[in-house]
């Protein structure tokens, strides 16, 4: 008599899956349509269907170990095909906000910044936090406080000093959470697959070989939005993102620049500041674009959003607004900042500056928290997918010489070809 096994739904995974947005999960009749409208979908990796069908019937531990779930970009086209209105799309994007959450540790502070008060509490505690700190600067610098004397220079509030004092535990914790979440995400999805390679390698590759083969591979990918622009429905949205995706690497390059050449060289030893830049400065000239590119992007992914939304083909989030609006403040407070700087209204311009620093923290404090973290999971799938199909296909040698055994112990008949290839080497 065949074995019988009990499934036990994870009825508080459900219940998380419907508040997040996943509530018409149950109209789903598993004709499949979606999965063959899908354009990310392929015949190896096929979804959503089959998470469809996990979620209506809470295998939570399942979808935890799906790393096909991270493969899709909410485009929508399964929902606009899909006969029973059930939306898979937007199905998926629930899920994901629910592993986001799952993943996130401390839990607390995913709890907080996934929803909108959370989100305003933390900028104006930041706001706050910021001005009390600027305060006790003013103390030690002698600085006039909250409007310093003379032409408007945000250091004169603000040096590197205690904005390092604030970011560095802050940078601290990021990091700590979104390694803690990647590795988990990592081990649940190769668990999960089963795939295990003779080279023993599998589930810990080492570290090396994992970049070079698979990491700078799988970035280099997400940067150009190769799969992304394979969308339909909402194809006009892989444009925002990618002008936003951009625009934050090349913000993130001026940092580094700015505070190895003001907080390294400038201060310590010429004993003066480097900041603010002329606007003829090309360092300054990349900032101007990366911020124009920022709220361009994050503009377009607005109206974008709104219009799907509005039609029916994508069903967004309170986790999906409030992103958006925090990109948005950061690029519009930073600008701001810097237009009411050179127009010298220091009345106005310190507290922005204070403000656009509060949406900046918050921002990064939401990366492994919030809907932000699917930079981090889907590139971590991305990387997983191209490892999973090399152990596969018997080509996760890392370097080795030879190419390793295809996944499972070799083949009688591959056994005896080898031996049959020997002897005839020997005889010649
Ligand atoms: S989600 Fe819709 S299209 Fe996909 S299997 Fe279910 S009913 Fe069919
Ligand atoms: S939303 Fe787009 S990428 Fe995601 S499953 Fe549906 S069709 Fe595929």
């Amino acid at each position: 008599m065949a074995e019988t096994k009990k499934i036990q739904p994870d009825l508080s995974f459900i219940r998380g899956l419907m508040e997040a947005g996943g509530d018409t999960v149950n109209k789903c009749y598993q004709c499949a349509t979606c999965t063959v409208v899908c354009p990310l979908s392929t015949e190896e990796r096929a979804f959503p269907r089959k998470e469809m069908l996990w979620a209506q019937w809470g295998l939570a531990s399942k979808i935890a170990g799906d790393a096909d779930v991270w493969l899709c970009h909410q485009c929508g086209d399964c929902s606009a095909y899909c006969p029973r209105d059930a939306k898979p799309g937007d199905v998926l994007g629930a899920i994901r906000l629910n592993a986001i959450k799952y993943y996130a540790e401390p839990k607390a502070l995913a709890d907080m910044l996934s929803n909108k008060a959370g989100v305003l509490g933390t900028v104006i505690a930041a706001f706050v936090i910021w001005y009390i700190v600027a305060f006790l600067w003013s103390l030690h610098t002698g600085e006039g406080f909250p409007f310093p004397e003379g032409t408007v220079a945000y250091h004169k509030i603000l040096t590197f000093v205690p904005i390092d004092i604030v970011v560095l535990p802050i940078v601290g914790l990021v990091l700590w959470a979104s390694y803690k979440g990647i590795t988990s995400f990592w081990s649940d999805i190769a668990k999960a697959s089963g795939v295990v390679s003779y080279t023993g390698t599998a589930p810990k590759p080492a570290i090396g070989p994992l970049f070079k083969k698979y990491v700078i591979p799988a970035v280099q990918e997400i940067l150009e939005h190769k799969r992304f622009e394979e969308c339909g429905e909402t194809k006009e949205r892989a444009k925002g993102h990618k002008l936003l995706l951009w625009s934050f690497i090349m913000l993130f390059i001026v940092t580094g620049v700015v505070f190895i050449i003001n907080d390294v060289i400038f201060v310590p030893f010429l004993h003066k500041h480097f900041t603010p830049m002329p606007l003829w400065n090309p360092i300054k000239i990349f900032a101007n674009i990366a911020a124009v590119m920022l709220i361009v992007g994050i503009w377009m992914i607005f109206q974008m959003r709104k219009q799907k939304t509005a039609e029916g083909v994508l069903k967004s989030s309170e986790q999906d607004w409030i992103l958006i609006w925090l990109i948005f403040a950061v690029g519009i407070t930073g600008v701001l900042a810097e237009l009411l700087r050179l127009m010298n209204i220091a009345g106005l311009a310190y507290p922005v500056y204070i403000l656009h620093l509060a949406t900046v923290v918050t921002l990064f404090l939401a990366v492994p928290y919030s809907k932000f973290a699917h930079l981090l999971y889907r590139t971590t799938a991305y990387v997983y997918q191209r490892y999973e199909d090399d152990m596969k296909a018997g080509k996760a040698g890392f370097g080795m010489e030879k190419e390793v055994l295809p996944v499972g112990p070799p083949s009688d008949e591959a056994e005896s070809a080898e031996d049959e290839e020997k002897k005839e080497e020997t005889k010649e």
